[in-house]
């Protein structure tokens, strides 16, 4: 058995260490919701500290998460066809020689598409986990078709005035203005106002509170709904239960958690399919105590 487990491990590296590690050898099937096709679309995996978690007691954060001291999460992009337009919400990491990442090509291949074949990218918020993927290795735009759009509150957040950031932050300025221009170059980066329509059945929702202009992408086709999320959750097993913790990366805390709590509420009501940029399934939530018990869309 030893022997096996080894002969899998030298032939697959990085699969029989690492079970959450993207599968890209076969083809990815989307999930369906009314005329929307939706594919969840691994880039990474992070590993978050149980002690990023706040307004939580550490030891029942813990025991929610099995006694571990960190969650192997996810690092989600998610590609959605509607009619009309062939969709990428966030772009992943990127390559990072030090990180397990820079898989979503892999992962849009194994789903049918190709990169020119996006004509719409949504960002979330501009964490590097969300804008790794825009541009390649040689600077070049990844998306050569698709315009680029992000809430203009967000953007304006991260670069128009870097005495408002946190002083470890404010060094990503010129970096974020250079990259969000290698589209602006083309034509084809247009920010937009909160609450604003982009296509028919495809609405901007502010989400602020993890970051400054943070947007949740409503989709809705023949009565069925998706939002992805982005950051709105990040430890899946904890704070779904607990909607009132955050985490230490909420740049607004006490924000973070009221829009947490106002659209889960929502979300439950409405029988929205959520798809989190780090969660590990789609999912749709139910009231259960004083939080919301998540079930996995079939
Ligand atoms: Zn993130």
């Amino acid at each position: 058995m030893r022997a096996l487990i080894l002969a899998t491990t030298l032939l697959l590296p990085g699969t029989a260490m690492t079970p959450s590690a993207p599968a890209t050898a076969s083809r990815l099937e989307p999930l369906r919701l009314g005329r929307l096709q939706v594919w969840k679309l691994q880039d990474g995996r992070l590993s978050l500290a149980v002690s990023l978690l706040k307004g939580l007691d550490p030891a029942e954060a813990r025991r929610m998460l099995g006694g571990r001291d960190a969650a192997d999460t996810p690092v989600n992009a998610f590609l959605v066809r509607m009619p009309g337009h062939t969709v990428l919400v966030d772009t992943g990491m990127g390559k990072d020689p030090e990180e397990d990442s820079g898989h979503l090509e892999a992962q849009l291949a194994a789903a049918g598409v190709a990169p020119a074949d996006i004509d719409l990218v949504l960002i979330t918020h501009e964490h590097f986990d969300h804008i790794g993927g825009l541009v390649k290795a040689d600077g070049s735009r990844t998306f050569p078709r698709a315009v680029l759009r992000v809430a203009r509150r967000e953007h304006a957040f991260w670069t128009e005035d870097p005495s408002r950031l946190p002083e470890r932050l404010r060094d990503r300025a010129p970096k974020l203005k250079a990259l969000f221009e290698t589209y602006g170059k083309a034509g084809a980066f247009r920010p937009f106002e909160d609450g604003e329509e982009l296509a028919p059945g495809l609405r901007a929702l502010p989400a602020h509170g993890h970051t400054g202009g943070h947007t949740v992408y409503a989709f809705t086709s023949e009565g069925r709904e998706l939002w992805c999320i982005g950051d709105l959750i990040h430890f899946g097993a904890v704070q779904f239960q607990h909607p009132e913790a955050g985490v230490a990366f909420d740049l607004d805390g006490d924000r973070a958690v009221k829009v947490r709590q106002e659209l889960f509420r929502e979300a439950a009501h409405r029988q929205v399919a959520l798809a989190g940029a780090h969660l590990p399934q789609i999912v749709r939530i139910a009231p259960k105590g004083t939080g919301y018990e998540a079930v996995p869309v079939p």
